[in-house]
């Protein structure tokens, strides 16, 4: 399968890994849009949102407990920070291999673009 974020998990692709556990790594994202802006995925393929099993919903709310450690980590837990799963088209994902952003560093803005 032809999936970026599994080159970057098996290492043929190279990244800045900033955490690592048995069920998922966490790297700097290539094109930062805010100071910190790291990217958390699943070591398991999962193309999107909607193929979230149900035997998958505790690694999801792994994702979060990850990133909330990474912006504790940061420094920019007290501030806040910004956590998007984009889905689809219209979302802006690119790569279909779920990822949770985490933002932060600047204040956001509401509603996203
Ligand atoms: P999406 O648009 O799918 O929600 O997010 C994909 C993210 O992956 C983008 O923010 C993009 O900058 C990042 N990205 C794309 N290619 C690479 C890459 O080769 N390495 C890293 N570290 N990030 C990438
Ligand atoms: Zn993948």
């Amino acid at each position: 399968m032809d999936c970026l974020f599994c080159k970057i998990r098996d290492a043929e692709i190279p990244a800045t890994i900033v955490h690592e556990d048995a069920d998922c790594l966490a790297f700097e994202d290539i094109n930062a849009k805010a100071p910190t802006h790291i990217l958390v995925i699943p070591r398991k393929h999962i193309a999107s949102t909607l193929e979230i099993a149900e035997e998958d919903e505790a690694l999801v709310g792994h994702l979060h407990r990850v990133a909330a450690d990474l912006a504790r980590e940061r420094g920019i837990a007290d501030d806040g920070f910004r956590t998007v799963m984009n889905c689809g088209a219209e979302s802006g994902q690119t790569v279909f291999h779920i990822h949770l952003h985490l933002l932060g560093g600047r204040p956001m803005t509401w509603p996203p673009g």
